[in-house]
């Protein structure tokens, strides 16, 4: 894992940092020492840990910004006292000096206040450089630490979403992803002004196979079933097992016409060829399918796309199965209209 580290200061500030840093491959480290510059940086690859230096004039307003952004709230921010007058006051002063500097530094947004005692016009004995040196390598390993688990989460976050989203028997997308994904091609198609088009499907007589072969073959054959349509799709469309028999296909930029060509092909690979189950059992299925595009009065949530889709779909099975109604169609079926509005 590579760490990458933001150093807002002055050249001479980096030169006084641990050897560690410069050396290490496993360390990214970036210097600059303009605040815009740095928050663009930021905002675009967001480092692990951000090194400050106080003396620079936007130190703390940089720890300021980077409180506030709570998406960045991950990143560790090390800030490094230089300021000579704070440096001589603690000499001074000693410990109450030191509390006090440290609260101040926390609450502006640091996530850690370092003296940084390298600077030669103070003084200071080999002793304290040592022990100063050891916290800032402590330091950054907390950051390292942070940084690996703020890693880890989000790994795990990744596995928990495709977990959540993806239907266990077919490892197609589940109805919840539909719910996810549905507002959001229709938001993009309405803003894009493109065309999106939507296919509800049903398998024919499932409950006869499971009633003849078994459920396992009727899982099996979900799932055969499942790979035909994937195989059979193009890449703007989407594959979602919506419940039990019944999957809803996404066509993103696609109008009504084109969607009715992508449902009469699927209808036909199901139905032409049987699925075998094994070298000895192949089985005959077919599907009806119900295609909608979306209209400029649909909804939002894409509910009132997927009843006409719905519509059509019982409609093919009222005709007799194994075929495609498009919602054209439904146009002139006025009864069927009045349902759909
Ligand atoms: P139609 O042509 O009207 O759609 O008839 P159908 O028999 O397909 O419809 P129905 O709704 O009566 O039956 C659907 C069947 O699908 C009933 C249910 O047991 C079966 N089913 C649903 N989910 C699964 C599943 O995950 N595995 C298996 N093996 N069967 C399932
Ligand atoms: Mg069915
Ligand atoms: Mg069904």
């Amino acid at each position: 894992m590579s760490i990458s580290i933001l150093v807002f200061g002055n050249n001479n500030f980096r030169n006084t940092l641990p050897h560690q840093l410069h050396h290490v491959i496993a360390f990214n480290v970036e210097v600059m020492e303009n605040l815009n510059q740095a928050v663009s940086y930021i905002q675009m690859t967001p480092p692990d840990i951000i090194l400050v230096q106080a003396s620079l004039d936007s130190s703390m307003e940089l720890c300021n910004w980077l409180k506030e952004q709570t998406k960045l709230s991950w990143i560790y921010c090390i800030l490094f006292e230089d300021r000579l007058q704070q440096l001589i006051d603690r000499k001074k002063y000693g410990w109450q000096k030191e509390l006090e500097m440290t609260a101040t530094a926390l609450n502006q947004g640091a996530d850690a206040y370092i003296w940084h005692l390298m600077d030669e016009r103070t003084d200071h004995s080999l002793a304290e450089l040592t022990a100063n040196h050891g916290l800032i390598l402590a330091q950054l390993n907390v950051g390292l630490r942070k940084a690996q688990k703020y890693r880890d989460l989000i790994r795990t976050n990744d596995l928990l979403s495709a977990i959540a989203l993806a239907d266990s028997l077919t490892q197609l997308n589940n109805r919840r992803a539909l719910e996810w994904d549905l507002p959001r091609q229709i938001k993009k198609a309405k803003t894009q002004k493109t065309s999106l088009s939507l296919i509800i499907l049903d398998v024919d007589h499932f409950k006869k196979v499971n009633d003849t072969y078994g459920h396992l073959v009727g899982d099996r054959l979900l799932q055969l079933l499942s790979q035909r349509l994937r195989h059979n799709l193009r890449s703007q469309d989407t594959a979602f097992r919506y419940g039990g028999e019944e999957f809803v296909i996404l066509l993103a930029n696609t109008t009504g016409e084109e969607a009715l060509i992508v449902a009469r092909r699927l209808n036909r690979v199901v139905s032409a060829e049987p699925f075998s189950l094994s070298n000895k059992q192949t089985i005959n299925i077919t599907i009806s399918l119900g295609t909608a595009c979306l209209e400029a009065d649909d909804d939002e949530q894409g509910e009132s796309l997927i009843h006409r889709a719905d519509q059509c779909l019982l409609q093919a099975k009222t005709t007799g199965r194994n075929r495609v109604i498009d919602s054209k169609y439904l146009s002139h079926v006025p009864h069927l209209k009045a349902v759909s509005s």
